[in-house]
């Protein structure tokens, strides 16, 4: 099943993604959110008759963030070993873990606002796992699959000189209001191998990043096992699971985003999301 939700900011409707149409869930289900997918959203859907619900044809109105105000999203850092060499960082022995500020996350073709005094906004294609059933002190990485709800494309934006330069936790420059896109859809876990997927980044149509999910260092399923001895996973929560080689921060001299950029970002057998970089308005 491809998750989605459609319409202007703030007015999305549930939808499911059949072909190129868009069959609109609202009535069963109200949104796709925690507390609809708590409630067992999955099942519902699973059961009903889509068939007399209302369509959109694909392409014909704004997609929105696949999930409604996810609780947290979580972070991996330094889980591709190319990253972790342009980064000129120790390869991990565990999963390094930050957060985002939930509010940072918007629809997959939304603007990226590059904050008034950004000296270093980047981009980071990634895969995001999106939890469909609650997760706590999992007994072994097998355990997680029964957990996942599916997976999307995120663009974990990043602001380099926050992050750092600014001393102590890297969620500084994570965070800033439109810094993390996702979307299009979440793609169900039986519909797809996260672990060998092609993902890829390019700015302004030249190509940043392009690697393969089963490049992690720190697997999906370890992820999900791990981050769940330490804190309580809940349904449609977010794990960016890591970026690739291929930064600006990793080019000599670095190469970050400037207002007028035009970002592709893209995993296989999920899609393509754009992003174009604009100044701040107050
Ligand atoms: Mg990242």
């Amino acid at each position: 099943m491809r998750i989605a939700r459609i319409g202007s900011a703030g007015q999305e409707k549930p939808a499911v993604l059949q072909g190129d149409e868009y069959i609109l869930v609202d009535s069963l289900i109200g949104d796709w959110s925690r507390a609809s997918l708590e409630e067992g959203a999955m099942a519902k859907i699973a059961a009903a008759d889509l068939s007399g619900l209302p369509r959109v044809a694909k392409g014909s109105t704004r997609i929105g963030a696949p999930i409604n105000r996810p609780t947290k999203v979580i972070c991996v850092g330094l889980n591709y070993l190319a990253h972790i060499k342009e980064s000129n960082a120790e390869t991990p022995a565990e999963p390094v873990i930050f957060m985002k500020a939930p509010d940072s996350v918007v629809g997959p073709n939304d603007d990226i606002v590059i904050p008034p005094k950004s000296l270093a906004t980047d981009y980071e294609v990634e895969l995001a796992i999106v939890i469909g059933k609650r997760a706590l002190y999992l007994d072994s990485p097998a355990d997680s699959k029964a957990h996942i709800l599916g997976y999307t494309i995120s663009q974990d934006v990043s602001e380099r000189h926050w992050q750092l330069e600014r001393s102590g936790q890297w969620v500084k420059g994570k965070s800033f209001p439109t810094f993390n896109p996702i979307g299009p859809e979440i793609v169900t876990g039986d519909e797809i191998n996260a672990s060998n997927l092609r993902l890829w980044c390019s700015v302004n149509g030249v190509m940043k990043q392009d690697s393969n999910t089963d490049d992690l260092l720190f697997g999906i399923d370890h992820i999900v096992w791990y981050i769940s001895q330490f804190m309580e996973l809940f349904p449609g929560d977010v794990i960016n699971t890591g970026t690739p080689f291929g930064v600006g921060l990793g080019f000599k001299p670095p190469a970050y985003l400037t207002v007028g950029d035009a970002i592709k970002t893209g995993i296989e057998g999920i899609g393509e999301i754009s992003n174009n970089c604009i100044a701040y308005r107050a």
